[in-house]
């Protein structure tokens, strides 16, 4: 048993712990106002906590697990049927809100508790004497390639990726990061609040992600930035005209990505620009975190870095066996094992089972290569983005990376279509640069055999004004049908 917040009730009461535009509290203030809300609470049981990006929620989660009970975030910008469906699917005693917050009927007659920033508990008054199996957090997973499931992750999972990431970035309580994204996923719940609470640094969410909030608070002294791929790409097109960016990004410890792959062009412009190389970890809701490029190794544009501490990572085959080239070139499903992982999906033996091998390996659908020096670099998600065509298996994402190089190209997504010829054709998906005067399918395609190999070049274009994304930027492939466009074939 592993407390998860050593500092919060310790000697550190003045400390900066978590900072929302204005509103803040110390190590002591948080420790307070998540002991009163603990008192609420009964340990063991699931509470939903309405988690907008304020003060109350970090608030709610730290109480909720202060109590040995497990959080359920629930995603305020979610539809009525997918609030229902949690609600439903994680059967919460309650919901935790802050004071003003609209509760939508969707969540039923489910019993509300507003959280106090200012109130006051001992500390710690309930703090159970807890199994490292005992379930800290239930999140849904981002619903990229179907409907989301509830991935109960236990108190283990949450100590050992945060502490392996904290060896691997060299996180410590002197680090302060600035955070601009969601709380009702791992990456801005989970390695944003959670993260420096353990180490005993601070956070100061800007509420709403904007460059300039960004520039500002790492002027103002934040070390580290995490963001998903689209506000890197904010950041990149901002650059050019911003020296003040510049020069908070050029001052940062550390600049990390994830939650989906950044693109090569982003990363190459932004250390163009700053002389700072991204670092990107790969994770996921059930996995929490993987690999990472490490603090003190090379930052590689596409790449993924290394297993952190604690967990195996192999490739295997479609028939299982496993893969032992670190050749760059060989591309297997990514299956990882260790204290990371999560246990189950809630209510649903049926998938938990069939993601997991017979020797406990998760699987995790993304497919990947090794270089010789054990760098991962992921090519796609098995579902979406491997195109058989004409006898080649292809990953959408080098074609995507070649194509954002485009001048002309603003955002671009890569698809596979059923094809008589080639079992599937290539289809690029292409938000233009210039509407008036998209590239054509011809100069694409010459681009794409020019940087890659013929073979690669897509057949088809289609025009978008947007690519359909959900609530963390990740393109919903699924979405990409052929009728809501303009062809360009
Ligand atoms: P669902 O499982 O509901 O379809 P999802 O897989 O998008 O949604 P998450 O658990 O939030 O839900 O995302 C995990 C996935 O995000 C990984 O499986 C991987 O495909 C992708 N991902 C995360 N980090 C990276 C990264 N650095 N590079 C490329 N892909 C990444
Ligand atoms: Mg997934």
């Amino acid at each position: 048993m592993s407390s998860l917040f050593p500092g919060l009730g310790g000697g550190s009461r003045e400390r900066a712990a978590v900072g929302f535009d204005g509103r803040a509290l110390t190590y002591g203030g948080l420790a307070d106002a998540a002991g009163a809300v603990a008192r609420r609470i009964r340990p063991g049981d699931r509470v939903a906590v309405w988690a907008t990006p304020e003060l109350e929620t970090v608030v709610a989660v730290v109480g909720v697990l202060l109590a040995g009970a497990a959080a359920v975030p629930l995603n305020p910008k979610s539809g009525e049927k997918e609030l229902a469906h949690i609600v439903s699917d994680s059967a919460p005693s309650l919901v935790l809100a802050a004071p003003g917050d609209q509760l939508p009927s969707s969540l039923g007659d489910l019993e509300r508790v507003d959280v106090d920033v200012a109130a006051r508990a001992d500390f710690p008054h309930a703090h159970p004497e807890l199994p490292d199996d005992a379930p800290a957090l239930v999140v849904y997973t981002s619903g990229t390639t179907g409907p989301p499931k509830g991935a109960v992750l236990p108190r283990r999972a949450l100590t050992s990726t945060l502490d392996a990431l904290a060896d691997a970035w060299q996180w410590t309580e002197a680090d302060v990061l600035v955070h601009g994204l969601p709380l009702f996923h791992v990456h801005g719940l989970v390695l944003g609040v959670l993260g420096p609470l353990r180490r005993g640094g601070s956070v100061r969410h800007l509420g709403r992600f904007s460059t300039q909030g960004v520039a500002r608070a790492l002027a103002d002294g934040a070390t580290m930035l995490f963001g998903v791929p689209t506000m890197y790409h904010r950041i990149a097109e901002t650059l050019p005209g911003d020296p003040e960016l510049a020069k908070a990004l050029g001052g940062a410890r550390l600049l990390v990505s994830g939650s989906a792959a950044l693109p090569v062009h982003d990363h190459e412009r932004i250390a163009a620009a700053t002389g700072r190389r991204v670092i990107e970890r790969y994770g996921m809701t059930e996995t929490l975190m993987n690999t990472s490029v490490r603090a003190d190794g090379e930052a590689r544009a596409g790449s993924v870095g290394v297993p952190l501490p604690g967990v195996e990572l192999r490739l295997v085959e479609e028939d299982g066996s496993e893969i032992g080239a670190r050749d760059g070139e060989t591309v297997g499903e990514i299956q990882v094992r260790g204290p990371n992982l999560f246990t189950e999906y809630l209510n649903r033996p049926d998938a938990t089972a069939a993601a997991f091998t017979a020797d406990g390996w998760f699987r995790t659908g993304d497919m990947a290569v090794r270089e010789p020096d054990g760098y991962v670099r992921i090519v796609g998600r098995k579902a979406t983005d491997l195109i058989k065509s004409g006898g080649y298996k292809i990953g959408a994402g080098e074609i995507e990376n070649a194509l954002l190089e485009h001048p002309g190209v603003r955002e671009a997504a890569v698809t596979g279509e059923p094809d008589a010829d080639l079992g599937e054709r290539i289809v690029a998906w292409i938000v233009p640069a210039d509407p008036e005067s998209p590239p054509g399918v011809a100069e694409l395609a010459d681009h794409v055999a020019r940087r890659l190999a013929p073979h690669k070049r897509p057949r088809v274009v289609r025009l978008l004004d947007v690519l359909p994304r959900n609530d963390m930027g990740k393109i919903m492939k699924r979405a990409l049908t052929p009728a809501d466009t303009d062809t360009g074939t």
